[in-house]
């Protein structure tokens, strides 16, 4: 028997409880994985509380993340005693995921556990790190470099926002940090920020081309604050967005794109491709600097998790949440 998160619908209500299963309730999949850490992100918090329609069928166990080792395979990519990274591909939300300290899961799903890397910094790093990667990758692509000029991050102290701030810094560039926490003004600044700006100001309404201020941007907020980041982006600037902690909606105008050249590049990490996301957690290992995991980082245990899922929905976590289920 082992331990897991376990939610349920009752009368249209989500609930959430640690429940002692079996291995024979797992799902049948390819590979059989005793699950070491977990992590919390934005989507866990709405599946977790039931305030998104993230999960469809019940009983479902969350999490979107999970590190582990592998017990048994079917598949020969994969071998008892396998460090194995999961994220995304709809585990937690479709599939029974890394709230619990066993999971059956497909093979074509995991990622090898970077060599290097350790089981609790890599979900510091989780979905939210991995992300941030990929709309730092995105910003390269685009032709964003340190010398182009400052980069500005929104929902900075956030998951995504913090570990983008600290990779951006690390590598070099001169960072902005959007946050509506002033209180978080110090941690920024220690991951890197040089410059932190007012969540309100930044979600004034813009006109459609404002002056010029970044050469790129990231954004995990959506709503006039992604607005107000393509009107003021400059020249041939990238705009990387994947979140939408504010709202769904983009009140922009075409103006940036036809007049500047601004382009809005989309990031989306549930379905990246394998060697996309390999890439990405090999950057992550060099390039995320070491001391600013520790300042990002707070590890819980699984009864917690319904606590901080209640939080981070409402805009109260600083950085990123491990889940310990040893
Ligand atoms: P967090 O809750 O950790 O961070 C979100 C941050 O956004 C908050 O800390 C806060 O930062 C800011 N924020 C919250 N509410 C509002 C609001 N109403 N208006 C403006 N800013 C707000 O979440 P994650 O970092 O885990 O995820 C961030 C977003 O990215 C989410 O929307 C998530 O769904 C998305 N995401 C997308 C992925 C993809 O593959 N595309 C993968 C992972 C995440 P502060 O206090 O500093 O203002």
């Amino acid at each position: 028997m082992f331990k897991a998160l376990v939610l349920n619908q009752n009368e249209g209500k989500t609930t959430a409880a640690v429940e002692q299963l079996a291995i024979s309730d797992l799902p049948e999949e390819d590979v059989l994985i005793k699950v070491d850490y977990s992590s919390l992100n934005y989507k866990d918090g709405l599946a977790v509380t039931g305030k998104g329609k993230i999960i469809r069928n019940f009983p479902m166990v969350p999490g979107i993340d999970l590190v582990g080792t592998v017990e048994e395979s079917a598949d020969a990519r994969y071998t008892k005693g396998d460090k194995v990274v999961l994220t995304g591909w709809g585990v937690g939300e479709n599939y029974w995921g890394g709230y619990s300290q066993y999971a059956r899961l497909k093979a074509d799903w995991l990622v090898p556990l970077p060599k290097g890397m350790d089981p609790i910094r890599t979900m510091q790093i989780g979905t939210a790190g991995l992300t941030a990667m990929l709309c730092v990758m995105a910003l390269e692509e685009g032709g964003v470099t340190p010398e182009r000029g400052p980069v500005v991050v929104s929902g900075a102290a956030g998951g995504v926002g913090s570990v983008a701030v600290a990779i951006l810094s690390g590598l070099g560039y001169t960072v902005a940090a959007i946050t509506g926490r002033a209180e978080t003004e110090g941690y920024l600044r220690a991951l890197g920020a040089s410059e932190i700006l007012s969540r309100d100001e930044m979600a004034q309404p813009p006109r459609p081309l404002e002056k010029q201020k970044w050469a790129g941007a990231i954004d995990t907020v959506g709503d006039t604050i992604l607005a107000r980041m393509i009107a003021e982006t400059d020249y041939s600037g990238v705009v990387a967005a994947c979140g939408l902690a504010a709202s769904f909606k983009l009140p922009s105008t075409v103006m940036p794109f036809i007049l500047r050249n601004v382009r809005l590049q989309g990031v989306d990490s549930v379905s990246c491709p394998y060697e996309r996301r390999t890439n990405a957690w090999q950057r992550l290992l060099t390039q995320l600097p070491e001391n600013a995991l520790g300042e990002i980082a707070q590890i819980i245990a699984l009864d917690e998790v319904p606590d901080y899922a209640e939080k981070i929905t409402n805009g109260q976590i600083q950085g990123r949440v491990v889940i310990d289920l040893n």
